[in-house]
């Protein structure tokens, strides 16, 4: 477990008693809901990236807003690479858009003010679903305000959001070091990344073959420490700044 982990176990409203959560609630009433998806990375990375990105951000998040987070939710829709290795996703809109339903009527009953689902799966279903509830959640004027957020679209982050790549690599390498293992990727030097027309999003990454398969977005071979930390940093105050808008 990392040190931020250990210090912030305390907003983890799986692992309180009634009276804590209660406690907690009292100094801010909100909630925060991580969203993730069980994909393939790429050999660098764990299927479960998303949900621990979410998870992390939304708890270092919750240590400047107050309020708790809960369990992160690791199933997401499936996108376009709903086929490759160890993808395990949520085929049907209703399916996931009920289990987020349930949860938000179950804190709506006990009184919550704010929820805040943040997802660091950013597929185009994923998003589409989110906007769809937002649009029917703000409609039915409940007391409960809901935000929905994503990973990538937050002020103030000069880098696009990404795949298995730089970005992702990145973000999970700050928040969970010993999860990225970037020496389990073809060596840089011999094998390069091999993008026809510079595209490292094309239909080329989806190809077993390719050096870099299953991974869109720039070569995650390239990850800098202190970038990675002031993109990280960057996201942070990007979620704060939201939830407190
Ligand atoms: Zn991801």
């Amino acid at each position: 477990m990392q040190d931020w982990e250990s210090r912030l176990a305390h907003l983890r409203i799986e692992r309180l008693r009634p009276k804590q959560i209660e406690a907690a609630l009292a100094l801010r009433s909100m909630v925060y809901i991580p969203l993730g998806a069980l994909e393939y990375h790429g050999h660098h990375l764990p299927i479960g990236l998303d949900a621990m990105t979410a998870h992390g951000l939304c708890l270092q998040a919750c240590e400047q807003t107050g309020g708790l987070v809960m369990p992160p939710l690791y199933y997401g829709m499936t996108g376009s690479i709903g086929h490759h290795p160890w993808t395990i996703c949520v085929e049907k809109e209703e399916t996931l858009k009920q289990l987020y339903l349930d949860t938000l009527n179950r804190l709506s009953d006990f009184g919550i003010e704010q929820a805040v689902l943040f997802t660091g799966h950013f597929g185009r279903r994923q998003m589409a679903l989110m906007a769809e509830l937002q649009n029917e959640w703000d409609a039915n004027a409940s007391s409960l305000r809901l935000k929905c957020l994503s990973i990538s679209d937050l002020p103030g982050v000069a880098m696009p959001g990404d795949h298995g790549a730089l970005f992702e690599t990145s973000v999970l390498a700050q928040l969970h070091p010993d999860r990225v293992h970037l020496n389990e990727l073809p060596d840089q030097t011999e094998f390069p990344a091999n993008d026809p027309d510079g595209d490292s999003w094309g239909a080329h990454r989806r190809d077993p073959e390719n050096v870099l398969f299953g991974i869109l977005g720039d070569d995650p071979r390239d990850y800098q420490p202190e970038q990675a930390q002031a993109l990280t940093q960057a996201l942070l105050k990007g979620v704060v700044e939201l939830v407190e808008a």
